[in-house]
Order: structure tokens, then C-alpha cells, then sequence
């Protein structure tokens, strides 16, 4: 987890999903980019250019605490 609560993720998540710039939550310097700058749309893993941190957003999605 990168956030103290499962709605930050959550909304960390779609921001990336739908195309959003989304600053870095480990060091809040640069904003993710996708890993694999080729890809086509459906890539699901960011990396952060500062820090190097990668998100890969499926797992993130399936170790979201439960409520
Ligand atoms: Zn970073």
C-alpha cells in the first residue's frame, strides 16, 4: 500500500487508468509514466522517472484491503 487508505488508492488507480497525470506517492517529484513507453493503451504498470518505483496497477487492484 502506498497510501493509508484503501479510497486514496482506489482513486490513484482510475486517475492512472483514465489517463490522468499522476504525481509519484513515494517521492511526489515527477509524475508517472508508463513502464513500457510503446505500449499500447492497455499497459497496466507505471514507473515513476524520479524515484524508479513501478506500480503495477493489476496487483495493486487485487491486494486492496477489504472494508
Ligand atoms: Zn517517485
Amino acid at each position: 500500500m502506498y497510501f493509508k487508505t484503501r479510497e486514496e488508492e482506489v482513486i490513484f488507480l482510475k486517475k492512472l487508468w483514465t489517463g490522468e497525470k499522476v504525481p509519484c506517492p513515494v517521492c511526489g517529484k515527477e509524475f508517472l509514466e508508463h513502464l513500457h513507453k510503446k505500449a499500447k493503451k492497455s499497459d497496466t504498470e507505471w514507473k515513476c522517472p524520479e524515484c524508479g518505483e513501478i506500480f503495477r496497477t493489476i496487483n495493486m487492484l487485487k491486494e486492496l484491503p477489504e472494508n
